[in-house]
C-alpha cells in the first residue's frame, strides 16, 4: 500500500539506526507527543532498537486520556437524562469517571450510542426530533474540523435538538507546560503529524526558540518515527533547536487553511483541565457565544460536579513523560484493560494500554 509499506521497510530502518549510532555522543530524552506514535513505537519495539543513550518518553497526546474527570462525570450526568441520546466514540464508554463509566450509565437505562463520526450524531438528531442528541466532542486539533462541521451542519439543517459536549485540547500549550516544569526531562519533541496537517507548524517555532528544544513534525509509521528521532538527535548533537518537518508528504507549514477557518469560526481558545495534569492556560477550545445554543454544557445544568481520581493512578506523571506505565504500582494488578483505573489503560492511544497489550513490563 502506497505511503504505508514503503515506511515499514527493514533496510530503511537499519540504515537510519546505523547512522544514528554513529552520531550519538551522549544521552538524550525525546518525547513523542502523540498516543498513536506511542503505540507504533511500542508495537514495533522501536525504542528497543535505538542506541541506549536515546530514551523515549511518552507525551499527553491521547485525547481520551486527558479528557478531564469532571467532564467525564458531566457526560455521564447528561447521558443519564431520559430525554437524551448520548453519542460518543467507543473508547470513551469504558473510561472511568469518579464512580462509573458510560457503559454503566447505559446498563442503568441511559441511551448511550457509539458513533464513528460527529455527522452520525447529527443524523441521529434528524431521525429523533423528540429527543436531545448530545455528541461528546473530544480530541486535539485533529478532530476539531469534523466536530465544528457537525455544529455547522446542525445549524444549516435548523436542528434544535443537537449539541456538543466539548473537550478539545491543543498541543502547543501542553508542550509549553511540560517544558516549563522544573521536573522536565524532555530535550527534543516529535510533534504529531496529523495535528500539524490541520494547524501547520508555525506555532511551534516560538517554543523551539524559547526553550532551545528541537521539534520535528513526524508521521506514524516505523520509518517516519525513526527518521523523526534521527532529525531530532542530529539537531541536539549539532546544538540546534529548530522546527523541522519529517512528515512533508502530509504537512504544510501553514496547515490546512480551510480547516483552520472553520475551527476559528466555531471555537475560541480557553483554559482547559487536563486529566491528571491540571489546568493549562489557553490549552483548549470552547464554543463561541454565537453558537452557544449547540453547547451541551449550557443546555444542561451540569455544574458543581465534584470529581475523585483513583489515588493509585499516576497517569498525570505518565502523560508528562515523568514516569513509564510499568512503573505504576497498579499496572497489570489493580489496573488492566478489563478493569481500568485510569484512562491511559482504556484508550487505543493510551500509553498504559500499549505497554499492557504489547507485554512491555520491565524495560525502558
Ligand atoms: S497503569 Fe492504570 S492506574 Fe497506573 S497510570 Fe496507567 S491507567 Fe493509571
Amino acid at each position: 500500500m502506497k505511503h504505508l509499506d514503503e515506511y515499514r521497510q527493514a533496510h530503511l530502518v537499519r540504515g537510519i539506526l546505523e547512522d544514528l549510532r554513529r552520531r550519538v555522543t551522549r544521552p538524550w530524552v525525546i518525547m513523542e507527543i502523540c498516543g498513536g506514535q506511542t503505540h507504533s513505537i511500542v508495537r514495533h519495539g522501536l525504542d528497543q532498537l535505538l542506541p541506549q543513550a536515546i530514551e523515549l518518553v511518552h507525551g499527553p497526546g491521547c485525547p481520551v486520556c486527558v479528557t478531564s474527570l469532571e467532564l467525564i462525570d458531566k457526560a455521564q450526568a447528561i447521558a443519564a437524562r431520559p430525554e437524551v441520546i448520548f453519542a460518543s466514540y467507543g473508547d470513551m464508554l469504558r473510561v472511568p469517571g469518579s464512580g462509573r463509566d458510560l457503559f454503566a450509565v447505559r446498563a442503568a437505562g441511559g441511551d448511550v450510542r457509539v458513533v464513528y463520526s460527529p455527522l452520525d450524531a447529527v443524523r441521529l438528531a434528524q431521525e429523533n426530533p423528540g429527543r436531545q442528541v448530545v455528541f461528546f466532542a473530544i480530541g486535539f486539533e485533529t478532530t476539531a474540523p469534523a466536530n465544528v462541521m457537525s455544529v455547522l451542519q446542525a445549524r444549516a439543517l435548523g436542528l434544535r435538538n443537537y449539541s456538543v459536549l466539548v473537550s478539545h485540547v491543543c498541543v502547543p500549550p501542553a508542550m509549553h507546560a511540560i517544558l516549563g516544569s522544573p521536573a522536565n526531562r524532555v530535550q527534543g519533541f516529535l510533534a504529531a503529524g496529523h495535528v500539524c496537517a490541520v494547524m501547520g507548524y508555525e506555532e511551534y517555532i516560538p517554543l523551539a526558540e524559547r526553550f532551545r528544544v528541537p521539534i520535528v513534525v513526524t508521521g506514524f509509521e516505523p520509518v517516519d518515527i525513526l527518521q523523526g528521532i534521527h532529525m531530532a538527535v542530529r539537531q541536539l548533537e549539532e546544538g540546534r533547536a529548530d522546527v523541522e518537518n519529517q512528515y512533508a508528504r502530509a504537512v504544510r507549514r501553514e496547515g490546512n487553511p480551510a480547516a483552520r477557518a472553520v475551527i476559528e469560526d466555531v471555537f475560541e481558545n480557553s483554559d482547559r483541565t487536563w486529566r491528571g495534569i491540571g489546568v493549562i492556560p489557553s490549552s483548549g477550545y470552547r464554543i463561541r457565544d454565537r453558537y452557544r445554543t449547540f453547547n451541551a454544557e449550557e443546555r444542561f445544568a451540569v455544574d458543581h460536579i465534584e470529581a475523585h481520581e483513583s489515588p493509585l493512578c499516576i497517569a498525570g506523571s505518565v502523560l508528562q513523560g515523568l514516569r513509564k506505565p510499568h512503573e505504576c504500582p497498579a499496572f497489570g494488578r489493580e489496573c488492566t484493560p478489563d478493569v481500568p483505573l485510569g484512562a491511559p489503560m482504556v484508550s487505543s492511544e493510551g500509553a498504559c494500554a500499549a505497554y499492557y497489550r504489547y507485554g512491555k513490563l520491565a524495560h525502558g
